[in-house]
């Protein structure tokens, strides 16, 4: 009996580490097991990238004045069936010279599907981003960050780059909120080579995002930094 529990306790244990690990793999920001992941661009040059996840909607002009007044350019990570509903929007980020990125078609965490249920969402999008007239690379993000071993693989097997974020102050609650602590958080922990996620594409909290917008603009460039696009912050890096 002694000896039963003994395995049992272990046999636990190991299932517990395994999970704790597995959620630990799903979540990171900087590791994956296969293929690169990009979470922050390594360089001593005072460039960030502004990436901006979701939609397109029909709020996409907003965002785009911003953008077009401060002469930014950003990039886009856009779900595939929202291009397909707004097709005019995703047209004008592309025609404003901006990056789009492929962020699935129909932004549901990419764990636990099937092979082929991945490889449609992302092509699908792929075709939707070539549809509305993007030529540059097209990179990946996955919708809330998680992924586990089918998704890199199909990734890295496509040569796919996965961009994550180092920056992310509207995924936590305490700052979502309001548009100066939002602003507040991005000039606190802003370094070079950061990628800065924000969500600006629906309405409620995500205005303050958008409100938020334009003073990260402002003051980031009084403190001397340059905004790119996340291929042109890929190549400013040294790894
Ligand atoms: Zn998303």
């Amino acid at each position: 009996m002694k000896k039963f529990i003994m395995i049992f306790a272990i046999s636990l244990t190991t299932i517990l580490f395994t999970l704790f690990g597995l959620y630990q793999l799903m979540n990171a920001r900087s590791f994956q097991v296969f293929g690169g992941l990009v979470e922050q661009v390594n360089t001593e040059e005072k460039v960030v990238a502004l990436t901006f996840d979701d939609g397109p909607t029909e709020k996409t002009d907003d965002i785009l004045k911003i953008l077009a007044d401060t002469k930014v350019k950003a990039t886009f990570f856009l779900n595939g069936n929202m291009i397909k509903k707004n097709p005019e929007a995703a047209k004008s980020i592309v025609q404003a010279g901006h990056e789009l990125g492929n962020h699935t078609y129909s932004h549901q965490r990419m764990i636990f599907k099937s092979y082929s249920f991945i490889e449609n969402e992302i092509e699908r999008t792929d075709e939707a981003i070539r549809k509305v007239g993007y030529k540059g690379d097209i990179h990946f993000r996955p919708p809330n960050g998680k992924k586990l071993f089918l998704l890199p693989f199909y990734l890295n097997k496509h040569d796919k780059k996965t961009i994550m974020w180092n920056i992310e102050p509207d995924s936590d609650p305490e700052i979502a909120g309001s548009s100066d602590r939002i602003f507040q958080h991005v000039n606190e922990t802003i370094e070079p080579g950061s990628i800065i996620l924000l969500h600006v594409m629906y309405d409620n909290e995500e205005r303050e995002s958008l409100e938020a917008v334009e003073k990260i603009i402002h003051t980031l460039k009084d403190k001397g930094y340059s905004f790119q696009t996340v291929s042109e912050l890929l190549e400013s890096g040294s790894d």
